[in-house]
């Protein structure tokens, strides 16, 4: 049984096949069949069907999906915010097991732990060959340019750059989500925050990657302010280590500027607004550095931030995305060591067949931790 797609022998003659072998997830009609989470349409709710098992690329290896993580920009989209080629398969970060290696790589050996950044460098541009995959131009990414990983195989491009080998302590459910939104928070913090001990650090939005800076920057020592319009999501931040605590009302920039004496060192809009993220650029103090992870897309791109500002108190403005994979060993030393916990922001772990659910009730805003998949 091949799910709607029927008779497996129809396997390459169904959209959503075709549009793999398009692609080149797919050699043609022997090709085999796993679950996966599909939708066909831009805000359809997503189901769980059979559909074409990806192709190992001869550089790349296939990952056995052991857990993915349910984040924002899965969600941007499946509203069609953010546009992919339909059907499609969404998921980007997920930890899992080697299943299959392709015929050119040496390094890694099937039955290894591993995860990957969502964003896949190409190994041979200016910028993978400079230590910085996560802008490659010709980058991959799985669940927007490629299937996802809310399947039970995924594909991973040029392994020898983009793979990361799991440490053993470090289970599936808390790398699941290493792939985007704590990666994510890691890099916003060290390398474009720089924050440092006893340095103040603002935090707009409670979400998975919020949640993952209030900790992050907790453990490296930053008196922390959640900013979240929701009580428990502040309540959860508190929970980890946040100093301070505050509604997402308006003017709040005002009250983070009076709490830290002149505004914070550092701020993060993790939320992705126009509004929140306007406000993180006013909290700072001078000479602060705003890092926006939070998705600004379509028409809110233009957001307009207070470039007078900006000059005047010579504010640095740093966009994040995601961290290339020769970055994160230091990242799962601090996991490995117990210094960082990933796992305690995982509110729920839910089975695939509850992946499109999970989805959709992002259409409002959540406020209990990351949602994770576990295959
Ligand atoms: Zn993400
Ligand atoms: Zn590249």
């Amino acid at each position: 049984m091949v799910g709607s797609f029927g008779d497996l022998s129809m396997v390459a003659q169904c959209p959503y096949c075709a549009a793999n072998i398009r692609r080149g997830w797919v050699s043609g009609a022997e090709s085999s069949v796993v679950r996966a989470v599909v939708y066909s349409q831009y805000g359809e709710l997503p189901q769980v069907r059979d559909v074409a098992d990806p192709v190992c690329p001869d550089d790349g290896v296939i990952v056995s999906v052991r857990a993915t993580g349910v984040c924002r920009s899965d969600w941007h989209a499946w509203r069609g915010h953010d546009p992919v080629t339909l059907p499609h398969v969404p998921g980007h970060e997920f930890a899992g097991v080697i299943a299959e290696i392709g015929s050119t790589d040496g390094n890694f050996r099937v039955g290894e732990r591993v995860t990957a950044p969502f964003v896949q460098g190409c190994g041979r541009c200016e910028y993978c060959l400079t230590g910085n995959a996560q802008v490659c131009p010709q980058q991959r990414q799985p669940g927007f340019t490629d299937q996802g990983s809310f399947a039970e195989r995924v594909v991973v491009n040029r392994a020898d750059v983009n793979l990361v080998r799991l440490p053993d302590v470090v289970g599936f459910v808390a790398a699941s989500v290493l792939g985007c939104r704590f990666a994510t928070a890691f890099r916003a913090l060290t390398v474009h925050g720089r924050i440092s001990r006893g340095q103040w650090l603002a935090v707009y939005g409670c979400g998975g990657v919020g949640l993952s800076a209030v900790m992050i920057g907790v453990a490296l020592g930053a008196r922390v302010i959640a900013i979240d319009a929701h009580p428990t999501a502040v309540a959860i931040a508190h929970e980890l280590g946040a100093e301070r605590t505050l509604p997402g009302a308006a003017e709040v920039d005002l009250l983070v500027r009076e709490i830290t004496d002149g505004g914070a060192h550092v701020t993060v809009d993790a939320v992705g607004s126009p509004a929140t993220a306007a406000a993180a650029v006013r909290s700072l103090r001078r000479r602060g550095r705003h890092v926006q992870v939070g998705l600004l897309l379509g028409a809110q791109a233009m957001a307009a931030l207070p470039m007078d500002r900006v000059i005047a108190q010579e504010l640095e403005i740093y966009g994040s995305h995601g961290m290339a994979a020769a970055d994160y060993p230091p990242l799962l030393d601090l996991i490995a060591s117990g210094v960082l916990h990933p796992a305690k922001l995982v509110g729920s772990v839910i089975g695939l067949d509850r992946a499109g659910e999970a989805l959709a009730a992002m259409d409002s805003s959540t406020a209990s931790g990351m949602t994770v998949i576990e295959i």
